[in-house]
């Protein structure tokens, strides 16, 4: 039993470890945080005689981003490109900072799990009483997934 609960002690610190450093970077974040992609689309205009008919096609940054369930797309001036892709890619980073302290959230309670049903005890020793049913569940869940 030792060498597994600190085996599991080990690894519930160094997952609080990750999750401080994430954290950190959350806490970091000054904005503005923009929504969306930034992109670039070139296009034929379709007035006769213009360079883009002869293939040297108008080029403009976009930015698009869902809004209601559909995706809307606005132009984004030159002077303004600079600001809005530091603006989407740390939004970007943001999002991802997020979805990796669920990630480690996640995996801190299922160590917690893991290390009260290390150091639980079965009592009485003739006919001891059944394990709680939360570690019941969490076995099949792991039965579950190694299958
Ligand atoms: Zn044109």
């Amino acid at each position: 039993m030792g060498e597994k609960t600190s085996r599991l002690r080990q690894a519930l610190a160094e997952t609080q470890e990750s999750e401080q450093q994430v954290l950190e970077t959350v806490l970091a974040e000054q904005g503005p945080l923009l929504r969306g992609t930034f992109g670039r689309r070139r296009r034929v205009c379709g007035t006769a005689g213009c360079r883009c008919t002869k293939g040297e096609l108008h080029e403009s940054a976009i930015l698009t981003a869902g809004v209601e369930g559909r995706m809307r797309q606005v132009h984004v001036p030159a002077c303004d490109e600079a600001r809005v892709a530091e603006g989407v890619e740390r939004y970007r980073r943001f999002r991802q900072a997020k979805t990796k302290l669920i990630d480690l959230a996640k995996r801190k309670i299922m160590l917690v799990d893991r290390l009260s049903q290390a150091l639980l005890a079965p009592y009485p020793k003739d006919r001891p009483l059944p394990p709680p049913k939360r570690f019941l569940r969490g076995e099949r869940q792991k039965r579950r997934r190694s299958e």
